[in-house]
């Protein structure tokens, strides 16, 4: 009988023994899914550059030089991400007051396989009541205004000795020379505007500066990175009041935690956290001149639907077009159909049946084709 027992006993221990091992082959085996799943995109290195410096002083205020209050936001912006995101590794293209020619500022990010490149920059005019932000993606102005910004950065390029070699005979103040943007293949575009809106967003919202909006235009800085890039304006060193808000701590605090915000919201919006929905805004593109708009709809009702962003899977800034009775809802309005294009592939998450519509200015809708066709002529 003991004999029994103690058998039965060791047989119970085994199959104890048995099950706990199926169990941890199971967990293992599903812990080894769940990681696959958890196997995503992660950003983990930021390139934060200072414009100008050295022999470069940028745009002058009346006191404040460019190349400082730049680097003054700069360091404040990667100490934020430092403190705060401790797994993001920063990398600044300078941290003191020297010359650094732009298309080494491009290879610094490009060496350190860096997400994302944030170009730091004050903005000039020759109308001192001109004040606000603006970011900037790579690619072909829209606007005279803004192809002047871009003249204007790129000339730190004449700073460099050979900069006709380097950047293959552009020269920045020829009109001219910004054409062969228009045939760039820009793969991060998407992404960089997305940033782009982040970063206006935090500007207009939190820090309560006017934003000029997300725009496009040729800056050499941006043109040879490999990763989403963009170049903020943070205020303008010609408008004495911005000069002064520029200048102070506070304001410097103030622009670079916007920046920072920005940067954590894009960060999780691309790790594809849950409130990207929340957060993605429509980039607000200066192309007012064109006729014709292209726009992404995404719903359509016979009754009005209320246009507040939880109606709309987070969207903000949906638009209300009536046609033939029916309440067509609307996001993103671009005159370049490749920003469109772009710009949907942004909300398909969200709305994978949405589609590219046309609307004349009157609010007429025109067939897709004839519209590619009015606008590229
Ligand atoms: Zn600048």
């Amino acid at each position: 009988m003991r004999i029994d027992f103690i058998t039965i006993f060791f047989k119970q221990i085994r199959y104890q023994v048995l099950i706990i091992m199926l169990i941890i082959v199971k967990v293992c085996l599903f812990s080894n899914v769940y990681a696959q799943k958890e196997e995503q995109y992660t950003l983990k290195t930021v390139v934060i550059d200072a414009g100008h410096g050295g022999k470069d002083p940028g745009t002058n205020g009346k006191v404040a030089k460019e190349k400082d209050i730049a680097l003054a936001i700069a360091i404040k912006l990667g100490t934020y991400i430092e403190e705060n995101i401790p797994d993001v590794k920063v990398i600044y293209t300078r941290t003191t007051d020297v010359f650094i020619p732009l298309s080494e500022r491009a290879d610094i990010a490009n060496k350190n396989n860096a997400d994302l490149f944030i170009s730091i920059h004050l903005n000039g005019n020759k109308d001192s009541r001109a004040y606000g932000t603006e970011t900037f993606a790579m690619g072909l102005h829209k606007t005279k205004g803004n192809l002047e910004v871009a003249k204007l950065e790129n000339s730190a390029i004449l700073f460099e000795e050979d900069y006709s070699t380097q950047y293959e005979g552009f020269d920045p103040q020829s009109a001219e020379s910004y054409i062969m943007f228009s045939f760039l293949q820009n793969t991060y575009l998407e992404q960089s505007l997305n940033y782009a809106a982040f970063v206006e967003h935090e500007f207009k919202n939190k820090a309560l500066r006017k934003s000029r909006g997300v725009k496009q235009a040729g800056f050499l800085v941006l043109w040879k990175t490999t990763m989403p890039s963009v170049l903020i304006e943070a205020g303008f060193l010609s408008n004495p009041r911005e000069e002064r808000y520029l200048r102070s701590t506070e304001g410097q605090e103030f622009i670079a935690s916007a920046i920072y915000r920005a940067f954590k919201d894009y960060k999780a919006a691309i790790e594809e956290k849950s409130h990207f929905i929340t957060k993605i805004e429509t980039p607000e593109i200066q192309e007012d001149t064109s006729k014709i708009f292209f726009k992404v709809q995404i719903a359509s009702s016979k009754n009005s639907v209320e246009r507040n962003p939880e109606s709309f899977k987070g969207l903000e800034n949906v638009e209300e077009i009536k046609i033939n009775d029916i309440y067509k809802y609307t996001v993103g309005s671009f005159t370049n159909y490749t920003n469109i294009v772009n710009y949907k592939k942004s909300i398909e998450k969200f709305y994978p049946d949405a589609f590219i519509i046309a609307i004349e200015k009157d609010g007429k809708l025109i067939p897709l084709n004839e519209a590619i066709n009015i606008n590229q002529n």
